[in-house]
């Protein structure tokens, strides 16, 4: 018996540390960014904050949305109570674009089952929990977690959903098929960048990227194809920090600062 209480006393003790170690890690990585403020509206665009992570609801018209993301709750409840506040319900998001395939974007997505999800091609299989990131692929098998991906998406297209454009940019590097997408203004950046709490857009965080180099070299090139139509940029929305207001010049001082 005593030898039982020996066993599960360092059994706990164990636990203790590695939540400890965890709670540090999260906060390491978290604590440096800008805070997602919850409710923030720019023109046609609301931010849902849902725990570490952000949702958009972006404006199609009066009775209509578009989700980019749909956060990491699977009721999505932060959204729901959102979209309540401007007496609409689920049937409301007509469309929801995933920046990417991590669950703490792709979850909520179960919340609106009449909604079309978008992803790019290289991601579906993630969203859809048919692959492992490939940073967990010794951690976990793949396993459908009920998600459909019901329209693929393709590097360089304007969607048209309503009469609301969205310009679809590949961005890899965080995972294979990470996406940002520009929509009523905002430049939504999804994981592949973070916005620090001075204002700058750094890369996103080395500890969750699948591929840092690559990820870096796609902001560069973002930065390049999107310098003809800067004027068309009023804000950047990173996924998992707040949203930077200083047009495109975050990303073109990101692209500088790499030279
Ligand atoms: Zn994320």
């Amino acid at each position: 018996m005593k030898r039982v209480f020996k066993i599960l006393k360092i059994v706990g003790l164990l636990i203790g540390v590695l939540a400890l170690a965890l709670a540090i890690l999260l906060f390491v990585t978290f604590s440096g960014g800008l805070p997602i403020v919850d409710g923030q509206r720019l023109d046609g665009v609301e931010v849902v904050k849902d725990g570490i992570v952000s949702a958009f609801i972006v404006d199609i018209d009066l009775h209509s949305v578009a989700l980019i993301d749909a956060g990491n709750d699977r009721q999505a409840k932060a959204i729901l109570r959102a979209l309540a506040r401007r007496g609409l319900g689920a049937e409301a998001v007509k469309a929801i674009l995933l920046t990417h395939g991590d669950g703490d974007h792709a979850n909520g997505v179960r919340a609106f089952p009449q909604a079309a999800v978008m992803a790019l091609e290289s991601d579906i299989a993630l969203a859809e929990g048919r692959e492992v990131k490939a940073l967990f692929k010794h951690l976990a098998s793949p396993r459908p977690n009920g998600i459909k991906v019901t329209r693929p998406l393709h590097e360089g297209e304007t969607l048209d959903e309503g009469g609301l454009l969205v310009r679809v940019f590949a961005v890899p590097g965080h995972t294979r098929g990470s996406a940002a997408f520009l929509a009523r203004g905002v430049l939504f950046m999804g994981d592949s960048a973070e916005a620090t709490k001075d204002g700058k857009l750094a890369a996103g965080h080395w500890l969750f990227t699948e591929n840092p180099a690559q990820d870096r070299a796609s902001l560069r090139q973002l930065a390049q194809r999107l310098a003809p139509s800067a004027a068309e940029v009023k804000a950047i929305a990173c996924a998992h920090s707040g949203v930077l207001t200083r047009g495109l010049a975050p990303l073109t001082e990101f692209a500088a600062g790499e030279k």
